[in-house]
């Protein structure tokens, strides 16, 4: 079911807030005061303890929570970034939103990101170019690996870790950290070195695509030739990029950033990160 359909089933508070009530107690009720399990649920949909007959609110703990815009326009909002893969302008979400103020579309906008940065450090997938890279992180030089997707020889998401020098290790691990089994790695033939264990992925080395572009321009071949990605643009962002403590966690925001949008999101996962705000959190 497409994002538009799905927002169609929650046109009304009471279904919003059984929605939410369906996913934050899937295993069924626990009372958070004194964690008996049955509770008296009213038409509006709240929930009354049937034990300390406490009141607990569907939307408490949830990014919904003290937020006086209607659910449905909560929903709507959820269903509109869920269908986009470009940047999402808060005049658009405004309009989308139906809402007054650009100042309610930017806080509800500002909290789906918050709750979105987590997916968007999910594995590439594709085909992904490596590079090496030094920056300056914290004043001090890093060496680091950056992987991008190409997209029809754009950037795509991205993902960054620093590595040794000389540690090929490194290198295996971020491949299997941060990129799906089955994508096409292409990088220089001297990062891997020849003889690592990768065996999930196809790698192709940019020396043999050189010369095969070489030889396609020869035969006056023009659609074949593989395009490499640029990164000069994310190695000079990176380098001015702010200085804090943890060089993973600096990087994981960058990338995060980076990748906003990039990728489309489906309107259930959002749902369900929008009601366990906590549980797509990076250590
Ligand atoms: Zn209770």
């Amino acid at each position: 079911m497409d994002s538009e359909n799905k927002e169609k089933q929650y046109t009304t508070e009471k279904e919003c807030r059984e929605h939410i009530a369906s996913i934050k107690w899937a295993n069924g009720f626990v009372c958070p005061v004194c964690h008996y399990n049955k509770a008296w649920v009213t038409n509006e949909v709240k929930y009354k303890c049937k034990n300390c007959r406490c009141k607990i609110s569907v939307t408490s703990g949830t990014i919904f929570q003290n937020s006086h815009i209607p659910l449905p326009v909560w929903f709507r909002g959820i269903a509109y970034i869920s269908s986009q893969t470009a940047s999402v302008t808060v005049r658009d979400f405004q309009q989308v939103l139906g809402v007054k103020s650009i100042r309610t579309a930017l806080n509800i906008l500002n909290k789906i990101k918050e709750i979105l940065t987590y997916p968007y450090l999910e594995k590439l997938n594709g085909t992904i170019e490596l590079f090496k890279a030094t920056v300056r992180i914290n004043d001090k030089p890093c060496i680091v690996l950056i992987g991008a997707e190409n997209k029809n020889n754009r950037i795509g998401r991205i993902r960054i870790q620093p590595i040794r020098r000389g540690m090929t290790n490194d290198i295996i691990n971020f491949v299997e950290n941060c990129i799906e089994p089955e994508s096409i790695l292409i990088c220089r033939e001297h990062l891997l070195n020849n003889a690592t264990p990768l065996n999930d992925y196809t790698v192709l080395y940019k020396e043999d695509i050189r010369q095969r572009n070489k030889e396609f321009k020869s035969n006056g071949d023009i659609d074949k030739p593989y395009h490499f990605l640029r990164i000069n643009s994310i190695e000079n962002k990176l380098l001015n990029y702010c200085n804090r403590n943890n060089v993973q966690t600096i990087l994981n925001d960058f990338c995060m950033s980076e990748n906003l949008f990039k990728t489309k999101i489906p309107f259930d996962k959002i749902v369900e990160l929008a009601v366990f705000p906590h549980k797509g959190k990076h250590n």
